[in-house]
């Protein structure tokens, strides 16, 4: 049987609402028991961001603490990886809640366009989101959207820059930014195994393009993230009714190319994490 395939779960991002879909899990309590239900269906990890009462995005350490020990209290062992995306806080707010030691964080290297703006991550807030997850020994999951991203992630990690083992993920179908396309895939792939065999990978998907790109990393040997903050559909016509939902339709394709959905202690060996949360 092939290597365990890790499964992260995105439960809620910055942008969809319950307009979008009302599964989607807005306060504290709501986002516990959404990440509770997809970890029982195979997530090894949640990605997290948090949201104000009034759904906008929030920056807010404090709420980050709580969803923290929510996720710790209900789904032991689970790889909590915060947002330190740039809707959610400008500036050194962004990395607001690192102090709280979470396993991971998401980091962003480099910047693109992304919809309607630019999505801006100048050198110095990288190197100072960088400094800070070393000093609170949080692993870094590179949010690569173009391939600039990938190289100079691979780059500052031989410069000892991120800490921890080399974790990328490929985000593919961001409107104007790279779209979800196999052949720049496959190029992905092939340069993290040529240029950095030591480190793991993962992608997503956004939009109508999760279920394909969810597909195409498990059967390359790579990980993946679904949930509702990339996708709020099942397909056209019908919305997802949680983010278990996503993390059942990929850990189906799991088993359709004979991987065995990596559980939190085997994707903490693989990814290099503490044996528990500290
Ligand atoms: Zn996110």
């Amino acid at each position: 049987m092939a290597d365990p395939c890790i499964l992260c779960v995105a439960i809620t991002g910055s942008l969809p609402t319950k307009a979008n879909n009302p599964a989607v899990p807005i306060s504290v309590a709501e986002q516990v028991e959404s990440t509770q239900e997809a970890f029982e269906a195979g997530a090894a990890i949640v990605h997290a961001h948090v949201r104000n009462d009034d759904q906008t995005p929030s920056s807010d350490p404090e709420k980050f603490a709580r969803l923290k020990e929510g996720v710790e209290k209900h789904c032991p062992g689970m790889i909590i990886q915060f947002s330190t995306g740039g809707r959610s806080g400008a500036g050194k707010a962004r990395g607001g809640m690192l102090p709280l030691r979470p396993d991971m964080a998401s980091l962003s290297v480099g910047s693109n366009n992304f919809p309607t703006r630019v999505y801006e991550n100048p050198p110095d807030l990288v190197d100072w989101l960088a400094s800070e997850m070393r000093s609170y020994e949080v692993t870094p999951e590179v949010e690569a959207f173009d391939l600039s991203h990938i190289l100079l992630a691979i780059r500052l990690h031989a410069e000892g820059r991120l800490y921890g083992k080399l974790y990328v993920q490929f985000v593919m179908g961001v409107k104007n930014a790279m779209p979800a396309d196999k052949e720049v895939f496959d190029f992905y792939v092939h340069t993290m195994k040529t240029r950095a065999p030591e480190a793991a990978w993962c992608a997503a998907g956004i939009g109508p393009n999760q279920l394909i790109v969810n597909e195409w990393a498990i059967a390359a040997g790579g990980h993946t993230r679904t949930g509702l903050e990339d996708n709020v559909r099942l397909d056209r016509d019908r919305l997802a009714p949680s983010n278990a939902a996503l993390i059942r339709r990929a850990a189906d394709l799991c088993a359709k190319y004979d991987r065995p959905v990596a559980t939190p202690a085997q994707a903490r060996a693989i990814l290099g994490l503490r044996p528990v949360a500290a």
